[in-house]
């Protein structure tokens, strides 16, 4: 009998993942093993992503890396918010990419891609390999919003107000299971203002445009208006990953309103436990304060020299830990990073020879116990220092303890920089080479071809490489 040995590698050795829900670790038991179902928050793209926002996608990389490693087949979701995010984080304020393009005196359309195309660049240069993950965008899934909150009005969970149709925290007992803290209140000492809410908890599912144009409206049963930011999530999950998925993640200023917020639309829509295991991010400080767009101090990965002395300064601090970006930590991480590169060039004639066992098997179970980076890069280091561990044995063992760190160890693969759009063909052709339909699949690997571009399949997803 033919037994696929990674398959078998989580039973033996079992993922650990703190739970924000539980506030433990937990062992990893996905509904539908060896697959694993990952929705994890992402930009809302009125703007370019800040360093800040990385630390969350670096994160969720390396949390789908370690699936991988561990033999799992994560199904795995980032998606772009392109509208419904309000100034506020709650129900006021204007729509942050309305806002953006008005000032910018520019269609929605042209601000959400150019900064989707930026995210994307972002991902690219921190080895984030895009072809592992689905980008739904929300504006494309406003029938699935519509569909949830009927659903939820259909079983007494929404009333209206003038300006749009609100979820009833009255009616969901268990509404804040996460806990959390709420930060924006916390920084601002705000009165919350409610509106006519009969709670401060309770939130817009759907908002009116109520007389004024708006760039981005859709028509809807309550009349003319747009998606509240919360839905759009629980509706490109549910759409994408299935009414249960394993796990969520996010940042942690995202416990207290949104995830909060996810979990009880979700579930009063579905009658089922929404995820399973929520994981969040600690924040990425400057020079003491939180970065944001609003303070000003905000650090761009184009700005930086080595985009990838980034990820290796994020895999330095454990996820839940707050992190300093200074110039220093900064230098510190390029350093390292640096002398790791110069010690992969001095084994470039060097041949593979076998793992170093002692060291993958201790570099795994540090990853697979709640991602413990710092003591796995300690461990890399220790290897590479262990004068009793051959240079052939460095070199395999290095590449594969890559697989989760993804420094690109052994040279940097030329960037080439694949257009939004051609990602968005070969996602589609994967979602019909999923269902079988090779005929739908092979056609729009002809169309990517057209535009310059080849897709490959891997075990791994696909990847876009330029034609030559
Ligand atoms: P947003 O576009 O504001 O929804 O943020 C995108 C993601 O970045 C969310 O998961 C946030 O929680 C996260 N995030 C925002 N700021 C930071 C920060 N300074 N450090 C770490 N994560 C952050
Ligand atoms: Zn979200």
């Amino acid at each position: 009998m033919f037994l696929n040995w990674r398959f078998l590698q989580p039973k033996a050795r079992g993922v650990h993942l703190y739970n924000t829900k539980s506030k433990k670790k937990e062992i990893l038991k996905p509904l539908k093993a060896p697959l694993v179902s990952i929705y994890s928050c992402g930009p809302t793209v009125y703007g370019p992503v800040h360093v800040g926002n990385l630390r969350s996608y670096v994160f969720a990389d390396t949390l789908h890396r370690t699936l991988t490693v561990a033999g799992y087949k994560p199904k795995h979701v980032i998606n772009i918010t392109d509208v419904g995010h309000l100034t506020d984080d709650a129900d006021f304020g204007d729509d942050k990419v309305e806002k953006e393009a008005a000032k910018q005196k520019r269609s929605a359309k042209e601000i959400t891609e150019e900064y989707t195309q930026a995210f994307m660049d972002d991902l690219d240069a921190l080895n984030i390999v895009r072809g592992r993950y689905q980008f739904p965008k929300a504006t494309d899934h406003i029938t699935e919003q519509i569909e949830i909150i009927e659903a939820l009005e259909e079983k007494g969970h929404t009333y209206k107000t003038k300006d749009g149709v609100y979820f009833d925290t009255d009616t969901f007992p268990t509404y804040g299971e996460l806990g959390g803290v709420n930060l924006a209140q916390l920084q601002e000492g705000a009165r919350v203002d409610v509106g006519e809410k009969k709670n401060a908890a309770d939130f817009a599912l759907w908002k009116l445009s109520g007389g004024a144009k708006r760039l981005q409206e859709w028509d809807s049963p309550w009349g003319i208006g747009f998606p509240g930011w919360h839905l759009e999530c629980s509706a490109m999950a549910i759409s994408h990953l299935g009414e249960q998925i394993d796990i969520h993640t996010g940042g942690e200023d995202h416990i207290y309103t949104h995830h909060n917020n996810e979990i009880a639309q979700s579930e009063s829509a579905t009658g089922k436990t929404f995820a399973s295991i929520w994981m969040h991010n600690a924040f990425l400080n400057f020079g003491g304060e939180k970065i944001s767009k609003s303070l000003g101090n905000t650090t761009l990965l184009k700005e930086l020299d080595h985009p990838m002395a980034l990820r290796y300064l994020f895999l330095e601090a454990h996820y839940r830990t707050p992190q300093s970006f200074t110039k220093e930590s900064l230098a510190g991480a390029e350093r390292a990073l640096g002398r790791l590169h110069l010690f992969a060039d001095s084994l470039k004639d060097v041949k593979e020879t076998y793992v170093a066992n002692e060291y993958l098997n201790k570099f795994k179970e540090a990853i697979f116990d709640d991602l413990n980076t710092p003591k796995a890069l300690a461990l890399m280091w220790e290897m590479v220092r262990d004068a009793d561990v051959s240079k052939g044995a460095k070199k395999k063992t290095l590449s594969r303890m890559d697989r989760v760190l993804g420094l690109e160890i052994f040279g940097h693969r030329l960037k080439i920089k694949i257009p939004h759009e051609v990602q968005a063909l070969a996602e589609k052709r994967e979602e019909y080479r999923e269902k079988k339909d090779f005929k739908k699949a092979d056609e729009l690997r002809d169309l990517i071809k057209e535009k310059g571009f080849v897709v490959k399949d891997s075990d791994e997803g696909f990847i876009v490489e330029k034609l030559n």
